[in-house]
């Protein structure tokens, strides 16, 4: 497994040798360090993941059996309850000390990362700063979205209300590869400190990941029993999570998506479903073109384009286009792609063969059709098994493929607009509303533009960061992209059930003080017009 370590490069840009003690994949996943994190996962099965830098096994590991994860559940509703009487500001404290952890701790995470996605360490770190920015976030707001409120009563001064906001129980969480941190435990975290248990479902592929932070967590503070990880295929495992689950929070593909709504809505659970994209960058003509193709090239490549909110349609305007193009392609035809456990690769590989195919077939379809590559177009399995170049193609249009589905790699396609109207009409037509990046030297009419798209995050002057990293503001997906929102008010609120209760004093509702029905009935009018006159709410 040391292949893990040896320095890779590109044709044109070789990447420097390895640091000196930089770790190989045997260095990391001990068996010592696969005996910890697994030590608490119900499963009487056996599986194994890899690494998609050289594909070769990177730890033997238990599987769950759908027995197993009714165990899981049994476990975490057993432990729920002393962790939702567990003072508030605790289960905060939890949080804040976990965001303080992770910092510290960073260099083991990202090796794990690196190795079980194959993606660059920059962007390994994505995931670092996410879920620190989760911790603090909700740490620090828990109280103040979950606090008690009040509210104006049917009969002002009579009837006192107050909302009150429970845990739902048991979480059932089932996670992408992606992020194998961020979109585990990172979505995880708003559950917790509400006081709901979690049972997760990380995919096999990254599940080490899950667990290392898992062991983080409890180390923080987090009791053992309301953290529970099963591992396992998706169509076998997934389904027994949801079929146990109070709620389930869902991180995946659209397709997956519709079964898990549907298995929710059998049981009328509640459900929130993060899924995929076909995310679009618009470049107005007066975008700065240097900015906005260095934009591009994050944009576009980042985690080798295995992110839900990288773009796949890059809209320029006819008359920057070539100079917006000379520097996107020169830029994307200098990344180093590389496999080592340190800083120094601009992108790395993709997860496995499945998306290799995906990402070759999109791209050899398309070429195949009249598509012109820019940059890029072929594998890399020089590098390792599964890289890929960062690939910019011109000339796509719709029967392709890459036109319109999500190719979820590291491939582009250039489209020339006339009009921001026709730009934003071409960004709108399609099934997916993830997210979409707006370029210009225009503050207002970004935002404008940004108002008209329909996508649930529009970044202006960047591709997906600034709006993923606002933490206190909603993340999701509009249309085929998903249902419901991480971050912010809504990120956590779902993971609770609101109860009003309304404590009707003095009078009934209802005739009294020797009112007849039809003078009561006229007392009530005379109140409710009275009541918007006073402007109540
Ligand atoms: P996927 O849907 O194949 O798998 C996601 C998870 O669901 C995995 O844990 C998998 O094991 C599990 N699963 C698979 N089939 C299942 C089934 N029938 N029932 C229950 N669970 C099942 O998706 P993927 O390929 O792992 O991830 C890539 C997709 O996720 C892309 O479409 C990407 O856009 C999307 N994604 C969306 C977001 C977002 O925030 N919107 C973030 C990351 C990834």
């Amino acid at each position: 497994m040391t292949d893990a370590q040896a320095p890779a490069q590109t044709g044109t840009n070789p990447l420097a040798p390895a640091p000196v003690g930089v770790r190989t994949a045997a260095d990391v996943v001990t068996p010592e360090l696969i005996a910890q994190l697994t030590r608490d996962v119900v499963g009487s099965g056996r599986t194994a993941n890899h690494t998609p830098f050289t594909g070769d096994v990177l730890a033997d590991l238990p599987e769950s059996t759908p027995e197993d994860v009714a165990v899981a559940f049994e476990r975490a509703r057993a432990a729920q309850g002393a962790w939702a009487r567990t003072p508030l500001r605790q289960r905060a404290a939890v949080l804040l000390r976990f965001h303080d952890l992770v910092l510290e701790r960073q260099a083991e995470v990202l090796d794990l990362i690196q190795l079980e996605t194959g993606k660059a360490r920059l962007h390994a770190h994505e995931e670092v700063q996410a879920v620190a920015v989760a911790a603090r976030h909700y740490g620090r707001r828990a109280a103040a979205y979950l606090a008690p409120k009040r509210h104006t009563g049917a009969i002002p001064a009579l009837t006192k209300v107050t909302e009150l906001r429970h845990p739902r129980g048991v979480v059932g969480q089932i996670a992408p590869w992606n992020y194998p941190l961020e979109l585990s435990v990172g979505d995880a975290l708003p559950a917790f400190v509400a006081g709901n248990a979690v049972v997760m479902k990380p995919d096999t592929e990254t599940c080490l990941t899950a667990l290392w932070a898992r062991d983080l967590l409890v180390e923080a503070g987090l009791p053992a029993g309301v953290f529970q990880v099963v591992i396992g295929d998706g169509p076998v495992v997934g389904p027994e999570v949801v079929r146990h689950a109070d709620y389930v929070s869902f991180t995946g593909s659209t397709r997956t998506g519709r079964e898990i709504a549907q298995g929710a809505a059998a049981r009328l659970v509640g459900v929130s479903l993060e899924l995929g994209g076909k995310n679009a960058m618009l470049v107005l003509e007066d975008a700065d073109v240097d900015k906005a193709a260095a934009g591009a090239v994050r944009a576009c490549f980042s985690s080798a384009g295995q992110l839900c909110i990288s773009v796949e349609r890059l809209y320029v305007h006819e008359k920057i286009a070539d100079a917006f193009l000379e520097r996107f392609v020169a830029r994307t035809k200098a990344l180093r792609l590389g496999t080592c456990l340190a800083y120094g690769a601009d992108m790395g590989s993709l997860v496995g063969p499945r998306q290799l195919e995906t990402v070759t077939r999109h791209v050899e379809e398309a070429v195949a059709k009249g598509a012109k590559v820019l940059a890029g177009g072929v594998a890399r399995p020089d590098v390792g098994p599964y890289f890929f170049e960062p690939t910019v193609l011109d000339g796509v249009e719709a029967p392709m493929a890459v036109c319109t589905e999500e190719t979820f790699g590291p491939v582009v396609s250039v489209y020339r607009f006339a009009s921001e109207e026709e730009a934003i009409e071409r960004a709108n037509a399609t099934p997916y509303g993830l997210n979409s990046s707006v370029w210009t030297r225009d503050a207002r009419r970004g935002r404008e533009v940004a108002a008209r798209l329909r996508t649930g995050t529009v970044n202006i002057n960047e591709g997906y960061a600034p709006a993923y990293g606002s933490v206190q503001s909603p993340m999701g997906g509009m249309k085929d992209s998903g249902l419901g929102r991480r971050h912010g008010s809504e990120g956590i609120l779902k993971y609770t059930e609101a109860q009003t209760i309304a404590h009707q004093r003095l009078l009934p509702m209802a005739p009294s003080l020797g009112m007849d029905d039809e003078k009561y009935a006229a007392f009530m009018s005379r109140s409710l017009k009275l009541m918007k006159m006073f402007r109540f709410r």
